[in-house]
């Protein structure tokens, strides 16, 4: 398991980890009602600097997952400058000199609340541990879930809200308990959706396919690069749409991306060999890119690092 660092913000300021704490009486304990993201932070410049890919569209989707499950109390409490002051004396105070991520949740922290999200109290938290993949960046085996994606009119993807992450565990762990690495989730509807935690791409003669962002799934900043920045500099022709699961059976290539997975090869779906087992050279190109990208390697995407 990914190392921990010792100072983690909770709510105004920082305290050593075994003090950040929410009550087990919580609506964030008791209904899973917390609501959170995971934002890579890269060390630059040969060592010099620390960088965080896209932070303010990790806070603005942190903000919407609020809005969508009604917690209000941090729609109204925060603003991104404060948000990015903290997350900086976060880093500095941890000292941190390699790639980590950070996690940011906002748990709702009232009381016996009740089954509601409005008008309650809410604690921000963030702690940084070491960015450790999820999965391989040599290639992933995959297995087609029995569990299907929460839809968007049960539990809706498009909030990253704790309590659904049971539905990515159900699916993860049938597929860690039979040999393979993930899940690939399908939607009601049948279709390729996404993996427990990555979004998922294609690609079919020389397109890059990924499902739209009304299959279900959750709206990937990573995928959202992929699509809007490496394949527009890479020439990559992309569409966004319904992808039956046998067309990711005879892919090209396949490929997973996210914070915690980078862009991670699919080498393999429910015992088929994706690109012949190895990672595919559409794959490969996207995955260099991807890397130097939130290494500040690429001048021309400075705009997309916060330095921290
Ligand atoms: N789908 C799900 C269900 C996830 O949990 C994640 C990880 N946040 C992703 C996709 C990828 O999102 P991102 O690129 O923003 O990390």
């Amino acid at each position: 398991m990914a190392q921990m660092y010792e100072k983690v913000w909770m709510g105004e300021g920082l305290v050593e980890a075994s003090q950040a704490k929410v009550s087990v009486a919580s609506s964030a304990i008791l209904y899973g009602l917390s609501v959170y993201t995971v934002f890579p932070v890269c060390i630059a410049s040969g060592g010099r600097e620390r960088v965080v890919f896209r932070l303010s569209d990790h806070y603005e989707r942190l903000l919407n997952s609020a809005k969508i499950i009604g917690i209000d109390d941090f729609v109204q409490g925060w603003d991104y400058p404060h948000f990015v002051s903290a997350v900086k004396e976060l880093l500095q105070k941890n000292a941190v000199k390699s790639d980590v991520f950070v996690r940011a949740t906002v748990h709702v922290v009232d009381e016996i609340a009740g089954i509601k999200s409005r008008g309650l109290k809410t604690t921000l938290s963030m702690f940084v541990y070491d960015a450790e993949p999820i999965l391989s960046p040599t290639g992933c085996r995959l297995k087609t879930s029995v569990w299907r994606r929460i839809p968007d009119y049960a539990i809706p993807s498009r909030a990253k809200v704790n309590g659904a992450y049971v539905n990515s565990v159900l699916a993860k762990q049938d597929a860690l308990d039979v040999g393979y690495d993930d899940c690939i989730f399908l939607d009601t509807h049948g279709h390729v959706c996404e993996l427990s935690a990555a979004n998922i791409f294609i690609v079919r003669r020389g397109v890059l396919i990924t499902p739209d962002v009304t299959s279900d799934l959750l709206e990937g900043i990573n995928r959202r690069s992929v699509l809007e920045v490496a394949a527009k500099e890479l020439g990559i022709p992309v569409e966004e749409r319904s992808v039956d699961l046998t067309e990711l059976y005879i892919a090209d290539e396949a490929f997973a991306s996210g914070t915690s997975a980078n862009i991670a090869p699919i080498t393999e779906v429910d015992s088929r060999r994706i690109a012949g087992g190895t990672v595919g050279p559409m794959t490969a190109k996207i995955q260099q890119f991807h890397a130097d990208l939130l290494h500040g390697k690429l001048p021309k995407y400075q705009n997309l690092l916060t330095k921290c």
